[in-house]
């Protein structure tokens, strides 16, 4: 193998590399967006939690109101009652019952302030939250919008990248072009190590010298005899 097509296999894994990394940054994307949008959907039902409370102690009230509203109907219908009882124990039976029916309702009246509260102190806490959410969703959309952008921009950085392999590749013998993906495809990572002080990046083993003498006489790619991976060796 000549210097060139040396250069030209260097330039090459130099190009795969980039083309490994925009893929995996693409990959990761999806699962970013992902995790975007569901942050965007808690944020969203916290608040509509919030919202039910509110609707929650306004049912609450409102079954309170008629709860009243049958009381003072036993009342009047009691009263009515008073005035045609004959006995003194039943004239007393109905006051007794009448005297619960108002005890009952002044419980409720007391409820309803308190719920009447929670209500004014929610429906604050709601006026705070919503400003929040309305903020939080706004910038989670962003981020979203911005990761929608950033695939745009590497999906085109891949493209570019693909035609420069493919341009390069015209360059490269067949035959050495076919090792070379058959290297990549059995090594995954880095097809040319760099040789430094003896030794092969790709596997950390150390040259054998008689190896190690013909890379220094040579700017040809050796192949280092425990990964198989091209060697390169720069004079420093
Ligand atoms: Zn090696």
């Amino acid at each position: 193998m000549d210097s060139i097509t040396a250069q030209n296999l260097l330039k090459l894994q130099e190009i795969d590399l980039k083309i490994e990394e925009v893929k995996s940054k693409i990959e990761k994307i999806p699962a970013e967006i992902k995790r975007l949008q569901e942050e965007k959907q808690k944020v969203i039902d916290e608040f509509e939690e919030t919202l039910r409370q509110k609707k929650q102690l306004e049912l609450a009230k409102k079954e309170k109101e008629l709860d009243i509203q049958t009381l003072q109907e036993r009342i009047r219908k009691i009263e009515d009652k008073l005035n045609t009882v004959r006995s003194n124990d039943e004239y007393k039976a109905f006051l007794r019952e009448k005297a619960q029916a108002e005890e009952s309702i002044i419980h409720l009246e007391d409820e309803i302030l308190q719920i009447m509260q929670q209500i004014e102190d929610l429906q604050e806490k709601i006026k705070v939250l919503e400003k929040e959410k309305e903020e939080k969703v706004k910038e989670i959309e962003n981020q979203i919008n911005q990761k929608n952008e950033e695939i745009k921009n590497l999906e085109e950085q891949l493209k570019q990248l693909q035609e420069k392999r493919e341009e390069l590749t015209k360059q490269i013998k067949p035959q050495d072009l076919s090792q070379y993906e058959t290297i990549k495809k059995k090594v995954k990572t880095k097809v040319i190590a760099i040789v430094d002080d003896q030794v092969c990046t790709g596997c950390y083993m150390v040259i054998p010298p008689k190896i190690f003498t013909e890379l220094l006489k040579s700017n040809q790619l050796l192949r280092c005899p425990n990964c198989g991976r091209y060697l390169f060796y720069e004079s420093k």
